[in-house]
């Protein structure tokens, strides 16, 4: 397994059997009081910071059995940080053509608005699929500006087969069917967990830190425990939409919280 940036340059490898890229669509901004503590209140180290910027990472994967696999679309036109999946792609050797199966983990604006450019053109015209939670479908449905997208719409449970090698994960709190997806090459383990994390600098550390955006923060917070939990038992890497690029790692346990390791090398 291979994990690249847009750039193409290697994060980390073994074999170059399978491949990981991770995309930048670029960030955003959000208010620092957005960070909360488990009695929803702001967190005042953060508070203070005023302003947080966001990494919005997407990721492609591609093996002898994957072809054509995106996780997120970014935010396309949403703001004017974020839409520059188009040109990482381009870097990366990637055509937008030969994507047919997007993933999304939800539907908010920074992760679904992609599927359209910041100019309104289609980004991935031959898609066959967008797979999402069936928590997910009604805001999905509720954007009438992709409703040329609803034919392709193919909702997932907890534990289905999306693609070859990849199952989806049932991660939820932070939206109505927020859904990541496990990739198991034989050789390493992925979870692309969409938003289990927003502010990296502190969340690892203090996991029980929620984000004010998650509809329901008590379970968020159970959820992101566990995927720590679990992924640093396991040693499977973890790519988020808004870890620090290149938005691919590992978390390791270190006392009562959490480390974490981005992929190197680049
Ligand atoms: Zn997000």
């Amino acid at each position: 397994m291979i994990v690249t940036s847009h750039s193409d340059s290697v994060l980390s490898g073994r074999s170059e059997r399978w491949r990981v890229w991770s995309l930048s669509d670029g960030y955003i901004e959000m208010a620092a009081d957005l960070l909360r503590d488990p009695q929803n209140n702001p967190v005042p180290q953060a508070a203070q910071a005023g302003a947080l910027r966001l990494s919005v990472n997407c990721f492609a994967l591609a093996g002898p059995d994957v072809d054509g696999i995106l996780i997120d679309s970014g935010g396309g036109g949403w703001a004017p940080t974020v839409g520059r999946l188009e040109q990482t792609m381009m870097e990366a050797g990637i055509d937008s053509a030969s994507i047919a199966v997007l993933a999304l983990t939800h539907t908010h604006q920074d992760h679904a608005q992609g599927l359209l450019t910041p100019d309104g053109r289609v980004l991935f015209p031959n898609l066959k699929a967008i797979i999402m939670g069936e928590g997910a479908m009604e805001s999905f449905l509720a954007e009438r500006h992709l409703a040329r997208f609803r034919p392709l719409l193919k909702p997932v449970r907890n534990g289905d087969q999306v693609a070859e090698r990849l199952r989806a994960v049932a991660l939820p709190g932070h939206a109505p069917g927020h859904t990541g997806y496990a990739f198991d090459t034989n050789e390493d383990r992925f979870l692309f967990f969409g938003d289990i994390v927003h502010v990296p600098a502190v969340q690892f550390g203090d996991p029980a830190l929620s984000w004010g955006y998650d509809d329901d923060q008590a379970t968020a917070r159970a959820t992101r425990l566990k995927v720590f939990h679990d992924a640093a038992e396991a040693g499977t890497w973890i790519a988020g939409a808004h870890l620090g690029w290149p938005g691919i790692g590992h978390v390791m346990r270190k006392g009562e919280a959490y480390d974490y390791e981005p992929a190197a090398g680049y």
